[in-house]
């Protein structure tokens, strides 16, 4: 009781483009000074996989 297994992490790191120290949650980051963002491929976690492919086309005949 009481678990903290899913409580997200915060992560700090400094933006490349201005320098200011921006906090993150799960190594994803915003900077609220000149826009930047990291891509959430950079975060901690995998990105959640699509559960099925999409269907492709069906071939006109
Ligand atoms: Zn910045």
């Amino acid at each position: 009781m009481g678990g903290v297994d899913d409580e997200l992490e915060i992560t700090r790191t400094d933006c490349p483009q201005c320098g200011a120290e921006v906090s993150g949650i799960e190594g994803r980051y915003a900077c609220t000074l000149c826009g930047w963002t990291n891509d959430w491929s950079q975060g901690h976690r995998p990105l959640p996989e699509p559960e099925e492919a999409p269907e492709p086309p069906l071939p006109l005949r």
